[in-house]
C-alpha cells in the first residue's frame, strides 16, 4: 500500500486501541443470559461487533425477545463498570499511538461506545491526552457508524478535509462510516478475515506495530 503522510489519523477505540470486544461481548452475554435469552460471548461478538448499543436492541428483539427500554442505560453501565476496571491495550497499539502523536500529526479517536464508556477506556489506556479533546461518540453526532457522522465530525476537529485523513478500523460498521465519509481506511486484521475487509474497502495491515510506517512515520 502507498505510504502516504496523512493530515490527521482517526482511530476507532475497539479491536484497534482497546482489547475490548471479548469483554463487551462477555458483558452483554451475562445480560441477556440471565434474561433467559440462549446466548454465549461468541455469538455476541458475532452480532454485536463494532455496533452501538441502541443499535443493539432491535437485533436482540429480532432474535430474542424483550427487553426493558432502559436497557441500553442499564448495559452502558455495566459495560463502563468493566472496562473501567479491566480493559487492556491491543498489542502494540499504545506504542504506536504514542509515536504517532510524537510526529506531530493530529489525531482524533471516534467510537461507536457511549460517552462514558469510551471515557472509561481510554483513561485506563492512559492516552486521552493524547487525542487534545478529539474524542467522540455516537452520542455526540447523529447517526452512529455505519453512517459517516462520526468520523467527519472526527476530520472537521483535526482540520483536515476527510480525503486527507486516515481511519485506523477493524470492524465492518466502521470501515463503511470511514469509507462514507471519504477517508482512507486501514483495517487492523483482528477479529475479522482480511478478505472481508479488503472487500469493504479497507487496506488491511496485520500488527499495530506497522501503523507508523504505513503512515510515513519513521
Ligand atoms: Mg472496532
Amino acid at each position: 500500500m502507498p505510504v502516504t503522510r496523512p493530515r490527521a489519523i482517526l482511530f476507532d477505540c475497539d479491536g484497534v486501541l482497546a482489547d475490548s470486544e471479548a469483554l463487551a461481548a462477555q458483558v452483554v452475554a451475562d445480560d441477556l443470559a440471565g434474561r433467559g435469552f440462549p446466548v454465549t460471548p461468541e455469538l455476541c461478538q458475532d452480532v454485536f461487533l463494532g455496533r452501538a448499543v441502541p443499535d443493539m436492541v432491535a437485533v436482540i428483539e429480532q432474535r430474542f425477545g424483550r427487553v426493558p427500554d432502559d436497557w441500553p442505560a442499564q448495559i452502558g453501565r455495566a459495560l463502563t463498570r468493566r472496562m473501567a476496571e479491566e480493559v487492556v491495550p491491543v498489542p502494540g497499539a499504545m506504542q504506536a499511538l504514542r509515536r504517532l502523536a510524537a510526529s506531530g500529526i493530529p489525531l482524533a479517536c471516534a467510537s461507536n461506545s457511549s460517552r462514558a464508556e469510551l471515557s472509561a477506556k481510554l483513561a485506563r489506556l492512559g492516552v486521552a491526552e493524547l487525542f487534545q479533546g478529539r474524542v467522540f461518540s455516537f452520542e455526540d453526532v447523529d447517526r452512529p457508524k455505519p453512517y459517516p457522522d462520526i468520523y467527519a465530525a472526527a476530520a472537521a476537529s483535526c482540520g483536515a478535509a476527510p480525503a486527507d485523513c486516515v481511519v485506523v478500523e477493524d470492524s465492518l460498521p466502521g470501515i463503511r462510516a470511514g469509507i462514507a465519509a471519504g477517508c482512507r481506511v486501514l483495517a487492523l486484521v483482528w477479529e475479522l478475515p482480511e478478505a472481508l475487509l479488503r472487500a469493504q474497502g479497507a487496506e488491511p495491515f496485520r500488527h499495530m506495530d506497522e501503523l507508523p510506517g504505513l503512515l510515513g512515520v519513521a
